[in-house]
C-alpha cells in the first residue's frame, strides 16, 4: 500500500512535465519560445524550441528534419526552417512517439513524408497512458506513412540519412539517426546529457535496455562525431561514455540494494552519492530515477 502511494506521489509530481523533459517552473509558453538554429557540421543543423532537439539536413534537394517539437511551437519551427531554405520539409523523421518530438507532425504531415520505426506508428494510433496521462490518437495525416523495423536509409543532398532501431530503451520505438557524410548522430531521447534519463516503461522502455543500447552504440559512433541529444547541447563521444558510466553506476547502487531486500522507500531515503546530485537536477529527479530503476528491474 505504501509503495503504491509513493508511486502515485511520484507520478503526480512528474505528470505536468511528462513530455516537456524540462523544469516545470520555467516551462515557457509557446509565444515566449524562440527557435534557435545551430550549425552542427556540413549541411546539418540543430534547431531548439521547447521540446526535443530537431536535426535538419538542408540543400537543393530539399530539407529533411528529425523530430518536430510541440504542436504550438511548430509554426515557429516552420519559420526557422524557411530561413534554411523551405518551411515544407520533404521528410520528417520521428525518433520516438513522445509529443515533444512528434506533435509538429500535425503541421508538417500534410506536405511531408513522415518516417519512423513501426512501433511509433502503433503508439501514435493508440497512445499508452503514461504517468496517468492519456493522449488522443493522432489523425492519419500526422502519422508516419513510411515505417521500418531494423534499419533504413534516405539519400538526400548527397547525404545518407540512416535510421537504426534500438529495442526497448527510452521507449520501444527508438531510432538513432546517422548523418553519415556530416558525421553527426541524432540520438533522440536515448541520450539526455549528464542527467538521469526518462525511461518510459509504459511505452515499452527498459532501464537495462537503455544501458545495453548506449553500450552497443559507443563503439559504433565515430570518436569525432557530433551528437545531437534528445535534449541539451550538441555533445561528444566522451559525453556519451560518461553518460553510460553514470547510468551503470547509479543502477548498480539501486539493484544492489534491491538484492539486499531494501524497500523502495528505504532506497530513496538512502539516496545516491553526492556525485550524482547534478544528474538528479534535471527533468528526472533522483527519487524518480530510483523509482524507475526499481520498477524496471522488478518486471519479470
Ligand atoms: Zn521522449
Amino acid at each position: 500500500m505504501r509503495r503504491t502511494l509513493s508511486i502515485l506521489l511520484i507520478s503526480t509530481i512528474a505528470a505536468p512535465a511528462l513530455f516537456g523533459h524540462g523544469n516545470d517552473s520555467h516551462f515557457p509558453r509557446a509565444q515566449d519560445v524562440t527557435v534557435r538554429t545551430t550549425k552542427v557540421n556540413g549541411n546539418v543543423y540543430m534547431l531548439q524550441g521547447r521540446g526535443g532537439n530537431i536535426g535538419a539536413v538542408v540543400g537543393p534537394e530539399g530539407i529533411l528534419i528529425v523530430d518536430d517539437d510541440y504542436r504550438d511551437v511548430a509554426p515557429k519551427l516552420a519559420a526557422a526552417l524557411k530561413g534554411l531554405g523551405s518551411d515544407k520539409p520533404r521528410f520528417v523523421l520521428n525518433t520516438h512517439w513522445h509529443g515533444d518530438h512528434t506533435q509538429g507532425n500535425e503541421t508538417f504531415g500534410k506536405d511531408s513524408t513522415i518516417v519512423a520505426h513501426v512501433n511509433v506508428r502503433k503508439r501514435l494510433l493508440d497512445p499508452p497512458v503514461v504517468f496517468g496521462r492519456s493522449t488522443p490518437p493522432y489523425p492519419s495525416f500526422a502519422l508516419p506513412i513510411v515505417t521500418y523495423s531494423e534499419s533504413m536509409s534516405i539519400h538526400l543532398n548527397g547525404e545518407e540519412i540512416r535510421l537504426v532501431h534500438y529495442p526497448n530503451g527510452h521507449t520501444d520505438g527508438d531510432s538513432i539517426v546517422y548523418f553519415t557524410k556530416a558525421n553527426v548522430v541524432h540520438f533522440g531521447d536515448t541520450f539526455f546529457v549528464d542527467r538521469f534519463p526518462f525511461v518510459d516503461i509504459d511505452s515499452g522502455g527498459s532501464v537495462q535496455g537503455l544501458i545495453n543500447n548506449i553500450g552497443a552504440l559507443i563503439p559504433k559512433v565515430a570518436p569525432d562525431a557530433k551528437i545531437i541529444p534528445g535534449h541539451g547541447p550538441v555533445s561528444t563521444h566522451a559525453d556519451l561514455k560518461n553518460y553510460h558510466a553514470l547510468l551503470v553506476e547509479s543502477v548498480k547502487i539501486v539493484t544492489d540494494a534491491m538484492k539486499a531486500r531494501k524497500s523502495l522507500e528505504d532506497i530513496q531515503k538512502a539516496g545516491l552519492p553526492e556525485k550524482f546530485k547534478e544528474a538528479g537536477s534535471g527533468f528526472i529527479k533522483t527519487d524518480q530515477w530510483i523509482a524507475t530503476i526499481h520498477r524496471s528491474y522488478s518486471i519479470k
